[in-house]
């Protein structure tokens, strides 16, 4: 038995929304908009291309954080509930692409620096090969970014607790 939060747009098990903690849930009805999967920013420009090929309908929402010009924060999927099913299937079948082998040799040709941003506005014309490899140099940018976001962050936490001592 499924419910449908209309707060939190969510397909839910439960009669009592887990998230919103609200009883006012119901059953889910064919164009209930509903949240499919949550994804970061270079999963989601995937995504997004995988759902328009097998013609489901979604829209997103992100978090909207900005650094280093950069929309860091994830995207969150919704499609209606007739396509649920679909969409979060084809999120499975995605989100097992390999691409953990990559890190015994950092330094070969598929290295990490060739990537590209142009490409970003051409995964419309790649097939899936190119997607796949792509998506690997996409994952190691981020990993890379989300290290210097880290060490950023840590510095701006140093100089906090250093103002603060100063006053
Ligand atoms: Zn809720």
């Amino acid at each position: 038995m499924s419910y449908y939060c209309p707060n939190c747009k969510m397909v839910i098990e439960t009669e009592k929304c887990p998230s919103c903690g609200t009883w006012r849930t119901r059953d889910p009805e064919n164009g209930d908009l509903c949240l499919a999967v949550t994804l970061d920013y270079v999963n989601a420009t995937i995504f997004a291309d995988l759902l328009k090929q097998n013609g489901i309908p979604f829209m997103t929402q992100s978090g909207g954080i900005k650094g280093c010009g950069l929309t860091m924060s994830p995207r969150m999927f919704y499609v209606t509930y007739d396509r649920l099913e679909e969409a979060r299937a084809v999120a499975e079948e995605f989100s097992d692409a390999p691409e953990e082998d990559e890190e015994e040799h950092p330094s070969g040709p598929d290295d990490p620096e060739a990537f590209d941003d142009a490409d970003l506005y051409r995964l419309q014309d790649m097939s899936r090969d190119e997607l796949t490899k792509y998506r690997k140099k996409l994952k190691e940018t981020l990993r890379e970014l989300n290290e210097r976001e880290e060490k950023i962050r840590d510095a701006i936490d140093e100089i906090d607790y250093l103002l603060e001592l100063e006053e």
